[in-house]
């Protein structure tokens, strides 16, 4: 390992196996000395994030639906009563009814729409209003999205709408936390099969597609996400704010199909 986040403090949110990009970013982190504390959603999962806990040397695992402001507000008071401040914070949370991950963006329901902005936009937002008091001059703050944001992609429906959201909420965050001195950035990562992923219809194509069409030539992984998560959350990242990172093996600057891709 490293010394990069030697001291520093920080909490995992959306850890939910050991597929999770928040694993292959809380690894990273613990590698270059960071000390975690991790946050789960509903009872079924704590049996699954305390032991992966134990591993990088944690034992702060705390409940929090961020759908519940009562549950942020007491995950954030534990916080406070073990450490007092934080150093940094990563938000790899997101959620959509699967049933509308696939079909037409236009036939998404009132509720869907309303429950994905809240969960997978607004809760950035409202974690980032109790960080907020915790932090100090050199924290950092990072969410995860993708480029069904950017550009339309199969499926992705009402979720690229929400990441549309997320990225313009890094943008906010940023100017107004930035006077204090705290960064705000986002990672667009490429497709990786995950838990959330398998949600979306025809994920494998969409990832065959990427693993062909990228300029790297391959798809990314967990550990590729978390080095780039490294970056931004350490000292590394010190005049980064605001900004929108793409770790997709280069997936966002290409026009068009590879010359070298098989037909799919
Ligand atoms: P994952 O299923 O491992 O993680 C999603 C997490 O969100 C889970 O831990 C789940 O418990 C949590 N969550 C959902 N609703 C919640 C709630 N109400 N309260 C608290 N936690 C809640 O999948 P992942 O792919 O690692 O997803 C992490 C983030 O990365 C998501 O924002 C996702 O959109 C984003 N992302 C994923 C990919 C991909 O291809 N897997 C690509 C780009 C961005």
């Amino acid at each position: 390992g490293n010394e990069l986040m030697q001291g520093k403090r920080g909490l995992i949110m959306g850890l939910a196996n050991d597929k999770s990009i928040a694993w292959g970013v809380a690894k990273a982190l613990a590698d270059a000395g960071a000390e975690l504390a991790f946050s789960y959603q509903g009872e079924a999962l704590k049996k699954r994030v305390g032991p992966l806990a134990e591993q990088l040397g944690s034992d702060i695992v705390l409940p929090c639906d961020v759908g519940d402001e009562a549950s942020i507000d007491a995950l954030f008071e534990s916080l406070k009563e073990r450490w007092g401040e934080l150093d940094f914070i990563v938000h790899a949370i997101g959620f959509s009814d699967k049933g509308e991950l696939r079909g037409r963006y236009v036939d998404t329901s009132r509720g869907n729409f309303a429950m994905s902005m809240d969960i997978s936009v607004y809760s950035f937002t409202a974690v980032m209003q109790r960080a907020e008091k915790m932090m100090s001059p050199g924290a950092s703050a990072l969410t995860l999205t993708y480029y069904g944001a950017e550009k339309v992609m199969p499926h992705y429906n009402v979720m690229g709408v929400a990441k549309a959201a997320l990225e313009a909420s890094v943008k906010y965050l940023a100017e107004d936390l930035g006077k204090d001195g705290i960064r705000v950035n986002a990672i667009s990562a490429g497709p990786i099969k995950t838990l959330a992923a398998s949600g979306i219809g025809d994920f494998r194509y969409i990832m065959k597609w990427n693993e062909y069409n990228s300029p790297l030539r391959r798809n990314v992984t967990t550990e590729d996400v978390g080095k780039a998560a490294l970056f931004l959350l350490s000292d590394l990242g010190s005049g980064t704010t605001g900004e929108n990172l793409h770790v997709d093996a280069g997936y966002h600057v290409v026009g068009m199909k590879a010359v070298d891709a098989p037909d799919m």
